[in-house]
């Protein structure tokens, strides 16, 4: 049997699924969190909707998604199975999770992922890394179960479905920028949108709801802008300080990367965001952008992280000169 197979037995055999996706989710790991669970819930499946770092502000107008919890403790009930989302593997759930599952509470783990580095590390999989957004694997999954459960079935995708999916697509894509936008991409979004998904609304609360202190915090931002000599590799970084100057926090970092990659002539863009101290500095959570010429996500396994070939991330633990050295050498080596 394959695993489509399996899971689809495990959803019309099982009753209660526990629902989950990496730490700092986006709008893919939330959206098709969402969606899977509130398809499910329209079978009369019971769901926990799990994420350790909660549902970000920027992403709350998706439908349902205060029904999502960022602790385990309260939850005493056992699960079939266990969706993990979004990921390349179920320790970037994070460490509570991994002990959930270590005690077994779990039941059978499904893996949906996208992502070009995926890692054993679930039961069963669905794996598609050309698909532009896990959302779009979810959309499928949802079609496919509805077309297996017949019509008797109440499985249908709802606008609150639609919503959540669109949202995974289009953050994904980039608003369908993105070398990852494939013909599917455009063609399940015109399907949400006949759905009840509604664009101006998504891309509002996207795009135009950004706070003062998200600006206040991109000026302090953009001067740390710094470019290699070649002017292949353009870095920006926001430290500690910058984050209690301007009342924000690390959500507030969304898109940033963004800036060092739209210069001409940038083939790396990377953002570096101090964590707490470490031993010898602090933690640096990396972000890495790719225009092509460099596939980011083995950087980013290089050091622990990993993710797409456009899009990536990893940890680099030290002082903010040293990140940098290991991080440029690496991606120098690479771009040569
Ligand atoms: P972002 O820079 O937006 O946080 O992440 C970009 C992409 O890289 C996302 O798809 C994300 O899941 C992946 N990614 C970011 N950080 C890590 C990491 O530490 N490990 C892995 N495996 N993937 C990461
Ligand atoms: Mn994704």
């Amino acid at each position: 049997m394959s695993d489509l197979e399996k899971i689809l037995s495990l959803i019309s055999t099982g009753k209660r699924f526990l629902i989950t996706s990496h730490e700092n989710p986006d709008g893919d790991a939330i959206g098709s969190m969402l969606a899977i669970g509130l398809g499910l819930e329209k079978i009369g499946k019971e769901i926990i909707y799990y994420n350790k770092d909660g549902v970000p502000l920027l992403l709350r107008f998706l439908p349902h998604s205060e029904k999502v919890i960022s602790s385990l403790d309260d939850v005493h009930v056992g699960f079939d199975a266990t969706f993990v989302v979004d990921c390349t593997d179920t320790s970037r759930v994070g460490v509570k999770f991994e002990d959930f599952k270590n005690r077994g509470r779990c039941g059978v783990t499904i893996l949906i992922d996208h992502h070009q580095t995926s890692k054993p590390s679930a039961d069963l999989y669905i794996l598609n890394p050309s698909a532009s957004a896990t959302g779009m694997i979810i959309y499928s999954l949802l079609k496919t179960l509805s077309l297996r459960l017949g019509s008797g079935q109440a499985l249908k995708i709802t606008p609150d479905v639609a919503m959540n999916l669109y949202t995974s697509i289009l953050v994904d894509t980039g608003s369908f920028r993105y070398s990852n936008t494939i013909p599917e991409a455009f063609e399940i979004a015109a399907e949400l949108v006949e759905l009840g998904a509604s664009p101006w609304e998504i891309s509002q609360a996207l795009y135009e709801s950004e706070s003062i202190g998200k600006l206040k915090l991109l000026g302090c931002v953009l001067p740390t802008l710094e470019v290699t000599e070649d002017g292949r590799i353009a870095s920006v970084v926001v430290n500690r300080d910058m984050f209690k100057a301007t009342g924000t926090s690390k959500e507030d970092t969304e898109g940033f990367v963004n800036f060092p990659r739209c210069i001409n002539g940038v083939d790396v863009a990377v953002l570096f965001r101090e964590e707490e101290p470490s031993e010898n500095g602090s933690r640096w959570k990396i972000s890495l952008r790719s225009k092509g010429s460099v596939n980011v996500a083995q950087i980013g396994e290089r050091f622990g992280g990993g993710g797409h070939e456009r899009a990536a991330g990893c940890t680099i633990s030290g002082t903010l000169a040293e990140a940098k050295r290991l991080l440029f050498s690496a991606i120098k080596e690479v771009l040569q």
